[in-house]
């Protein structure tokens, strides 16, 4: 990491040698970094920070985690009302959560280079979940607490939404229904399934590429397909399917949700209704209050509650999600180099995703892309 940063550093002056795909030409590009995206993972790297099984694993807020009936933390805004072994009695206000500051992090660092024994450091890393400066943090442009929004792509295509299939077909960490009724019979599942496959051919490719028998074929879903079925077919699909209609309206909110959060543009007004909203959809019907059910607390479900704040600090989610990272990913894929040097497909493979995005012939672009370089370890696009 501090080898990019370097690189970036050095390349803010002089410019990188970037291909306008646009204008078929190359320009230097002078960039600099005010948001870091990425997947939770990468973002508690970046960050330094303890992450997602830690007792205080939330990058934007200091909420302290709860201890299941295992190791792992989860994280609910409100106790078990059964107790547990956890006993944890705090319970936060969602629209009024501790939030991190950007101070919090330099403050945390400043008192963990003083600590002169490794096991003061780890208790300070404990009851903070910060363990050292962020990778980038020779680079003054970034604020840490607010340019790292939740990620949209990652948060709900590759999170939530699968994970409330496996609430509804029962297969999310063998929690079953509990108190609740959600649970989907598997005939029902089935025929859903295979509406979906009949409906593909009557849909166009530009709509979404990969589409398939959810209840035979889940592994082929795509975030893609996810995004495109959660929001335009199980609305449909899903009518009266559940034994209650609560568990219908809660699904059908959260597609709502993310349709507003997908619009080119969005007003501060709509982002405070959607916090609101999330506010009411978060911990609905699938923890329960329960010990045992802690596990469907996870830090994807809280970190619902900050998408709102993201927007606001960082813009609309299409601006700072991964998807132009993760799509061309299916046509461009590592590795890129072979033990002989650069793959020699390299050039055809950008060509081909270039030629995607603009609609024309890979034939038409690659004439004018300049050689393939790499640029500390990367292929950049
Ligand atoms: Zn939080």
């Amino acid at each position: 990491m501090s080898s990019m940063v370097n690189t970036t550093r050095d390349c803010c002056v002089t410019g990188v040698p970037t291909f306008n795909a646009a204008e078929q030409d190359t320009f230097p590009l002078h960039a600099y970094i005010i948001f870091k995206l990425g997947d939770i993972i990468a973002v508690e790297k970046f960050l330094n920070i303890k992450g997602h099984n830690a007792i205080y694993p939330c990058r934007s807020c200091k909420i302290k985690a709860v201890c299941g009936l295992g190791k792992t933390h989860y994280v609910s805004l409100r106790p078990p009302k059964d107790g547990g072994p956890t006993r944890a009695r705090t319970i936060w206000q969602p629209d009024n959560l501790p939030l991190r500051r950007h101070h919090d992090f330099i403050d945390t660092v400043t008192q963990l280079h003083a600590a002169t024994t490794k096991i003061a450091k780890e208790r300070i890393a404990k009851q903070t979940g910060i363990k050292d400066l962020p990778a980038m943090h020779r680079v003054g442009s970034l604020d840490y607490a607010q340019s790292v929004p939740w990620e949209w792509f990652h948060l709900l295509l590759e999170n939530i939404i699968p994970n409330l299939v496996d609430f509804w077909t029962g297969w999310f960490k063998d929690l079953d229904s509990g108190t609740e009724d959600f649970e989907i019979a598997p005939h029902i599942w089935e025929e859903v399934g295979k509406e979906i496959a009949a409906a593909v051919q009557h849909i166009p490719a530009s709509f979404v590429h990969v589409l398939s028998n959810i209840a035979s074929d889940r592994s082929l879903f795509t975030a893609e397909s996810w995004c495109f079925w959660f929001i335009y077919l199980a609305p449909k699909l899903l009518e009266n399917r559940f034994t209650r209609a609560k568990y219908y309206k809660h699904m059908c909110e959260l597609a709502e949700i993310m349709q507003i959060t997908l619009q080119f543009s969005i007003t501060v007004k709509q982002v405070d209704e959607v916090e609101k909203w999330l506010i009411q959809w978060v911990e609905k019907y699938y923890y329960q209050y329960r010990v045992e059910r802690l596990p469907a607390c996870t830090l994807t479900i809280h970190g619902l509650l900050h998408l709102g704040a993201g927007i606001k600090n960082c813009s609309p989610v299409w601006t700072t999600w991964t998807f132009y990272m993760e799509h061309p990913g299916h046509v461009l894929r590592p590795p890129y180099k072979t033990p002989r040097g650069i793959d020699p497909e390299l050039q055809q493979k950008i060509a081909n995703y270039i030629g995607q995005v603009l609609g024309k012939r890979s034939s038409e672009v690659k004439p004018h892309l300049p050689p393939v370089s790499f640029l500390a370890g990367k292929l950049r696009i």
